[in-house]
């Protein structure tokens, strides 16, 4: 199961940042400028809606993705946050 935690997903970001000498793209306290939610929080959101694929997905960033990987945008809106 994903885990999802806002400030321990901030904080292992800014480690791997640190660890692996990569530019810190993220928001410091997660929430997305673009789109007003926070990166590192689960968001159900409907994809192809009214069609017969349409099926609910998780988007956020969890704690593993966010040690593991570099962030480099939003996971709700998808904006970019490196150029
Ligand atoms: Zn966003």
């Amino acid at each position: 199961m994903s885990k999802f935690d806002v400030v321990e997903a901030s904080n292992a970001q800014k480690h791997y940042c640190n660890e692996n000498n990569a530019p810190h793209f993220a928001p410091q306290s997660g929430r997305c400028w673009n789109c007003g939610s926070n990166i590192y929080e689960a968001k159900q959101k409907v994809m192809a809606k009214g069609t017969e694929y349409e099926r609910e997905v998780t988007t956020g960033i969890t704690v593993e993705e966010a040690s593991n990987s570099l962030v480099t945008g939003c996971p709700h809106c998808n904006r970019s946050y490196c150029d």
